[in-house]
């Protein structure tokens, strides 16, 4: 990027065009080379790249036991997610091909604001007025909607983003509830954490705020949908494999969830970020589930802010070079 004498070369991958600029910032600040590619890392690539250099990604790439081999034989050593989840990478193996990985940090508002606006989106049938009125129907039968006061949310995952919702949240006069592993004990006042069935079985709202692990691959399935309240709002924010997408159509059709409001959903890695007006849309699932009245779908962009955009790109470098540095950091994953 750009010129001059640089220490070191780092390896971009995903770029979009609006992160280029922060990409140059970096370079020029701490004089290191940054080639940026808007393709993905795969394993084909991989040995293209000069040896001794460190690669940053986002989420589309998949780190696992092959791209880690290889990513050793070229002596990369370092690699950073610009996104905060990272299930994406197989922790075990970069572990095992002794690569460093850490993953981005930015502040949680822009997430938790769009899930608000997910939920309101919901309670106040936004999509189905937005449809009439886009043909000058203003009628209000079927839009009658409800006011966040009178409800109940349960909130799964009280981390940096569940924690922000629920300080939002707040403001609006409902019924919190929380579930996590681990409590936050800066939420006493706000939320009462109570076991995941408790919640299903209380909760007008659920909206789920945890990380895709094993542990909570599909928990939104046939058997705790059944167990939510007739007609319950279910908000994904977080990551689309944490609900089963058969069963969120099954519970869309039987009428048990009454509106879903999905920034994420699984299998969306063909389709994620791309402009597909003109291709023939192969993906059944999500083409037969966002067409509900009651089912706004949108494309995997709550995180997507200026200043969000900033910090991830910021920390994709400054992260390689406290991994580097042997800098103790938070970010680092293994
Ligand atoms: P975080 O690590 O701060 O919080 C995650 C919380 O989940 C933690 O409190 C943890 O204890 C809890 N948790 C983990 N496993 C659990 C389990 N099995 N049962 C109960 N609780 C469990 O993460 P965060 O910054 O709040 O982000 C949450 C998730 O949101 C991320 O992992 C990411 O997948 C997703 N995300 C999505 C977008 C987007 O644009 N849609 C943007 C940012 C983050």
């Amino acid at each position: 990027m750009t010129k001059g004498v640089f220490l070191m070369k780092i390896y971009a991958f995903e770029v979009r065009e609006d992160e280029k600029d922060c990409f140059h910032l970096m370079s020029a600040k701490y004089h290191i080379e940054i080639e940026c590619s808007s393709a993905c890392l795969t394993s084909e690539k991989i040995p293209l790249l000069e040896k001794c250099t460190a690669v940053s990604i986002l989420g589309q790439s998949n780190i696992g036991e092959t791209e880690a081999a290889l990513l050793e034989t070229q002596n990369i050593n370092y690699l950073s997610t610009r996104s905060i989840g990272y299930n994406h990478i197989d922790l075990k193996a970069a572990k095992d091909h002794h690569i460093h990985v850490c993953n981005s940090s930015y502040a949680p508002n822009g997430v938790a604001d769009y899930t608000i606006m997910m939920i309101l989106l919901c309670l106040r049938k936004y999509k189905q007025a937005l449809w009439r009125t886009q043909c000058n129907d203003f009628s209000l039968d079927g839009l009658q909607g409800r006011e966040l006061k009178d409800l109940t949310v349960g909130i799964l995952g009280t981390g940096k983003i569940g924690t922000m919702v629920a300080k939002e949240l707040s403001g609006f006069g409902c019924r919190l509830l929380a579930y996590d592993i681990h409590k936050n004990p800066t939420l006493a006042d706000q939320v009462t954490y109570m076991p995941l069935d408790e919640i299903y079985h209380q909760a007008d709202i659920i909206t789920l705020h945890m990380p895709l692990f094993e542990s909570t691959y599909h928990m939104i399935n046939d058997d705790s949908i059944a167990k939510m309240k007739k007609g319950v709002v279910i908000i994904n924010c977080a990551r689309g494999g944490l609900s089963d997408v058969h069963a969120l159509t099954r519970g869309i059709e039987s009428e048990q969830i009454g509106a879903l409001g999905i920034d994420v959903l699984e299998n969306e890695e063909d389709i994620i970020h791309k402009n597909l007006k003109t291709d023939i849309f192969a993906n059944r699932d999500m083409a037969y589930l966002r067409q509900f009245k009651n089912v706004v779908h949108t494309q995997h962009m709550a995180f997507y802010t200026d200043s969000a955009v900033k910090s991830m790109v910021e920390h994709g470098i400054t992260g390689i070079l406290d991994m580097i540095q042997n800098k103790e950091t938070s970010l680092q994953l293994c």
